[in-house]
């Protein structure tokens, strides 16, 4: 029989996250055919967990009419750190148990094809490079905001790993010495001051301070309840203390942005996560002040714009890497 072309061919993504997992169906192209999402159920242990996730790839591959030998390889972004080389988990700090977690190998044995692990932010930039807010472009910075900061980096269509595969953490790039701890146990690292979290962290640290706003009465007086959203909605309507919030985050976000395109020159820096959503409020005054933190050269090549895929991003990330790199992950 002739060998099915890489045209015809289908392939599996999956995004492991801290609370949920997404998985794909796409074609080499890029293509979703079908999802699913469902919870990660991380408490039970990552033996627990990667069995769920194989029962659930095989049920969206059944529901779509196909069977895994219709499957030519399957791609799965996880928290790391970790060894994309072998495809080893070495320790997520939102997974439970999750330390040398021979992901890669467990998975091909269960799925019955070749699987390829890595960064799950590093899938969430290629996704959108691939196929997403950054098609095109060879030369892309991701950062996604949500509760930390993630980052992904491909240069020349290729996604930039590292010496031991651990490349790209903008989160962890310091813009503070003296800062706020940060959960890796360096201190002032962006993820600190341009996270999700972080975003409300610095309004309730605000409000701990005695500053009067009216983000406290839209969440009742508890203001363990305020979000991202919560500062935005706020800052919206010109409340003093949310505008402070906000501009700090503007502020920090753009210095990590900045330095990326210092160091790296990209075309595009794709943003990212729920904070998207402010649109104007949060790209107009990002442009202007990482603008003044670059050369006027290296700013002009380089789009910041917001990310396209949305959840699925991390899913379609995956299954491109193994489809577009899969001599990295040794894949046949
Ligand atoms: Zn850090």
């Amino acid at each position: 029989m002739a060998k099915k072309s890489k045209s015809k061919k289908l392939v599996i993504g999956i995004d492991l996250g801290g609370t949920n997992v997404v998985a794909v169906l796409v074609d080499t192209s890029g293509k979703v055919k079908s999802y699913v999402h469902f919870p990660n159920e991380s408490a039970k242990g990552p033996e627990h967990v990667i069995r769920n996730i194989a029962d659930n790839v095989k049920a969206l591959v059944k529901k779509s009419g196909l069977a895994m030998k219709d499957i030519w390889r399957a791609g799965i972004g996880s928290p790391g750190p970790l060894d994309s080389k072998k495809g080893i988990i070495m320790g997520a700090v939102n997974l439970p148990g999750w330390t040398r977690v021979l992901l890669k190998a467990s998975l091909e044995k269960q799925l019955g094809v070749g699987v390829g692990v890595d960064n799950d932010a590093n899938c969430a930039a290629y996704g959108e490079q691939w196929v997403g807010a950054a098609k095109g472009a060879s030369n892309v910075v991701g950062i996604t905001l949500g509760t930390g900061v993630g980052g992904g980096i491909i240069i020349d269509n290729k996604l930039v790993r590292g010496a031991n595969y651990n490349a790209a953490e903008i989160g962890h790039t310091s813009l503070n010495p003296d800062g706020r701890l940060c959960k890796c146990g360096a201190k002032g690292c962006l993820e600190q001051y341009a996270s999700a979290s972080a975003i409300a962290e610095s309004a309730r640290e605000a409000i701990r301070k005695g500053a009067s706003s009216m983000m406290t009465e839209f969440v009742k007086g508890d203001i363990s309840k305020i979000t991202s959203k919560t500062v935005y909605e706020a800052m919206v309507q010109n409340d003093k203390t949310a505008v402070v919030v906000w501009d700090e985050f503007i502020k920090y976000l753009a210095a990590g942005v900045a330095n990326q395109i210092n160091g790296l020159n990209p075309e595009v820096v794709v943003i990212a996560g729920g904070v998207i959503n402010a649109g104007d409020r949060l790209f107009k005054p990002l442009k202007e002040a990482v603008r003044k933190q670059t050369f006027a050269l290296t700013f002009s090549a380089a789009k910041i714009v917001p990310a396209k895929l949305g959840e699925l991003a991390g899913a379609i990330g995956a299954a491109g890497v193994v489809i577009n790199e899969g001599e990295f992950y040794n894949l046949k």
